[in-house]
C-alpha cells in the first residue's frame, strides 16, 4: 500500500483524499448525491438574503398526494444563472434551514391599533382588510393640488418598501401601483 505523508495528504487536497490509500471514493460520493435529490421536484427561485439575487434550485420531496406534506430536502445554486453560476455564499447555502425553520412566518400578522400583540390572519381576510385600509388612508390624505393650486396628485401617508428579491417585473408592477395611487414614499433595492 502507498504511504502518504501528513504533509502530502493535506497539500494535495480533496483529490488525494478521494483516491488515497488505494481507494477511489468518488463513485460512492456520487451515489450519495444522487440519493439526496432523486425523486425530488425542482423549483427555481431567488435567495432572499441580499441584493445580489442569486438563483437557487429547491428540491422538494413528496408526490403531491393529498395526505403527503412536501419537504424541502436540498437547495443549491442554479448553474444556469448568469448571476451566480451555481454558487452560493454561506448564507445562501444555509437556505434549507431557513425554509424549514419552525419559527418562520407563513401567515400574515395583524396588530390592531393600540394592541400589544400580533394576531395571525388568513390571506383571505388580510387582503380585503389591506384594501379597505389603503382606500381609507387615501381618501383621508390624497392631495390633488398643493397650496399654490398646482396639480400634484400625491399621497404621503402610505409608504411602500420593496424586498431584495423583488425582480424588475415585480418592481415595475409596484411602480404602477404606486403611481396609480400617487404614493410618494417608496424604497427598494433597485432604486426605481
Ligand atoms: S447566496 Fe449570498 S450573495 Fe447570493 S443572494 Fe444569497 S446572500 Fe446574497
Amino acid at each position: 500500500m502507498e504511504t502518504v505523508s501528513r504533509r502530502r495528504f493535506f497539500a494535495s487536497g480533496a483529490s488525494a483524499a478521494v483516491t488515497a490509500f488505494g481507494f477511489d471514493l468518488r463513485p460512492a460520493q456520487a451515489a450519495v448525491r444522487e440519493l439526496k435529490i432523486s425523486r425530488t421536484t425542482q423549483t427555481h427561485s431567488v435567495c432572499p438574503y441580499c441584493a445580489v439575487g442569486c438563483s437557487v434550485v429547491i428540491h422538494t420531496l413528496g408526490d403531491k398526494a393529498k395526505n403527503v406534506k412536501p419537504a424541502v430536502v436540498h437547495i443549491e445554486g442554479d448553474p444556469d444563472s448568469p448571476v451566480n453560476r451555481g454558487t452560493l455564499c454561506p448564507k445562501g447555502a444555509s437556505l434549507k434551514e431557513f425554509v424549514n425553520a419552525e419559527r418562520r412566518l407563513t401567515r400574515p400578522l395583524y396588530r390592531a391599533p393600540g394592541a400589544k400583540g400580533w394576531t395571525p390572519m388568513s390571506w383571505d381576510d388580510a387582503i380585503p382588510k389591506m384594501a379597505k385600509l389603503i382606500k381609507a388612508s387615501r381618501d383621508k390624505a390624497f392631495e390633488a393640488q398643493d397650496a399654490e393650486g398646482r396639480t400634484v396628485n400625491r399621497l404621503s401617508n402610505i409608504a411602500l418598501i420593496g424586498g431584495c428579491t423583488d425582480t424588475n417585473e415585480i418592481n415595475y408592477l409596484l411602480s404602477k401601483f404606486r403611481f396609480g395611487l400617487g404614493i410618494l414614499p417608496y424604497e427598494n433595492q433597485s432604486r426605481l
